[in-house]
């Protein structure tokens, strides 16, 4: 695999390979990466590009990075993989340790899988054996608000946001959840009563049947990368306990630093009964996602019965491996001054671009910087511009942002915006 990437490896991708959310006809252009390093890419055709993505918020620690090489070759040196049903083993037992210290204290309990979906899929399972352990059976709904984005599995699905989600792809085949109004609360705004309005009634009205509210605290990711208030997470929770539902926060995306806190819900102060953690847990290295939940819902299940889920790839040593190296360059707390410098730097660089009548808003939150767009990008047309600046960004829809790698270096990431910058006012410039 050292050879070149040629033409003729373009045509058969092109041909028989799936890319995400794609078709195999499509028309918007195909970078080969040959290799990376630090917050670069090295394309086939020789251009490097500095990486806006982390590639999909999971590359913190930045490309081929030599700790956690090395960790994985160690690792490799010894195992690789080993079934998890009836052994265990250090890698596994030291992610879960470090994974406990970490997350909110009430998690205390971990369930390791192959990715955020499924993790997901897990918390779902989690909550609903809860309710039947406990002999309430009737709780089996899931109540979630708009605009969320949880995985591409049926479970994942059937909360993602009822209109721009794939619900109308799966018609009959999803199961049915509750919706409610996205927070209206926006990060920023003071905070007032009336905006958990909705959430209370609907809450009130079907706690009997909901097992589980689940959220993305603080900031709503794939759906429409929405940032919102942490006094309304705050009463969300205090909501649920009122009720007897329990509380799942998807921090696959917000975790591990990404907002300015080690999770996102340490803005409101409060902890879940049950967290899903992913993507950036491995450092970006390897596919791997937790799902965390609190001594009393294990005790409760393990009472009664499993926990009825069990990967083949179930806490891979070389991705546990992976997981540890990357907690370990955490902990050393380096990302705490890297996040907020570049939150500062984002908020100065990014508000140039609303000099552009096409451009809406611009949000920054930590780490994420987000340009909303009067209308929706046309992929086929813009993809390709970002390498022509140097960088790579990959909008959707109205949504061109970035979630940089925690290390890039102030000069880097002011040419990333101002890339963004370059190709906005090329394309849709005011006059
Ligand atoms: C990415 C994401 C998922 C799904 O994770 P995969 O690893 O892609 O399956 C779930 N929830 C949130 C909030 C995500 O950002």
């Amino acid at each position: 695999m050292n050879t070149p990437f040629t033409s003729s490896d373009f045509e058969f991708d092109a041909r028989h390979i799936w890319h995400p959310y794609s078709t195999t006809n499509s028309n918007v252009e195909l970078f080969a990466v040959e290799s990376a390093e630090g917050v670069r890419l090295k394309l086939s055709d020789g251009r490097e590009v500095i990486d806006g993505m982390s590639s999909w918020w999971s590359m913190v620690h930045g490309y081929n990075h030599p700790e956690m090489n090395k960790a994985l070759k160690d690792q490799i040196d010894r195992m690789s993989h080993v079934m998890f049903g009836g052994l265990t083993h250090k890698p596994a037992v030291e992610l879960a340790r470090r994974l406990i210290d970490l997350t909110p204290d009430s998690m205390q309990t971990v369930f390791f899988s192959d990715s955020g979906s499924v993790a997901v899929e897990v918390a779902i399972k989690m909550a609903m054996q809860y309710w039947q352990c406990r002999g309430e059976t009737g709780k089996t709904k899931m109540l979630t608000f708009k605009g969320g984005y949880y995985g591409d599995t049926t479970g994942g699905m059937s909360i993602c946001d009822p209109e721009n989600g794939m619900h109308h792809h799966f018609t009959g085949i999803l199961p049915e959840h509750y919706f409610v109004e996205r927070p209206a609360c926006k990060w920023g705004d003071e905070f007032e009563e009336a905006y958990i309005e909705p959430f209370k009634q609907q809450l009130e009205a079907l706690s009997g049947q909901v097992a589980a509210v689940i959220v993305e605290p603080i900031v709503q990711g794939a759906g429409g990368m929405y940032f919102f208030s942490p006094e309304f997470l705050k009463r969300v929770k205090e909501l649920c306990d009122e009720h007897g539902v329990l509380l799942i926060h998807d921090e696959i995306a917000t975790g591990f630093g990404r907002t300015g806190k080690m999770f996102a819900c340490e803005h409101a102060g409060i902890e879940p009964d049950i967290m899903c953690v992913g993507k950036a847990l491995t450092g970006g290295y390897m596919s791997m996602a937790a799902t965390l939940c609190t001594a009393h819902v294990s005790d409760t299940i393990s009472a009664k019965e499993p926990m009825m889920h069990g990967p083949t790839f179930m806490a891979n040593p070389l991705t546990c491996a992976a997981g540890v190296a990357s907690l370990e360059i955490l902990g050393r707390g380096d990302w705490q001054h890297q996040v907020a410098n570049i939150e500062e730097i984002l908020q100065d660089q990014l508000s140039t671009c609303l000099e552009l009548d096409i451009v809406q808003e611009v949000r920054v939150l930590g780490g994420i910087g987000v340009v909303e767009l009067k209308e929706p990008v046309v992929m086929s047309e813009i993809q390709s511009e970002f390498p022509k600046e140097g960088v790579w960004v990959r909008p959707f829809g109205k949504l061109v942002y970035v979630m940089p790698p925690y290390v890039i270096s102030d000069e880097d990431l002011k040419f990333l915006c101002q890339g963004i910058y370059k190709v906005l006012d090329r394309m849709y410039g005011n006059n």
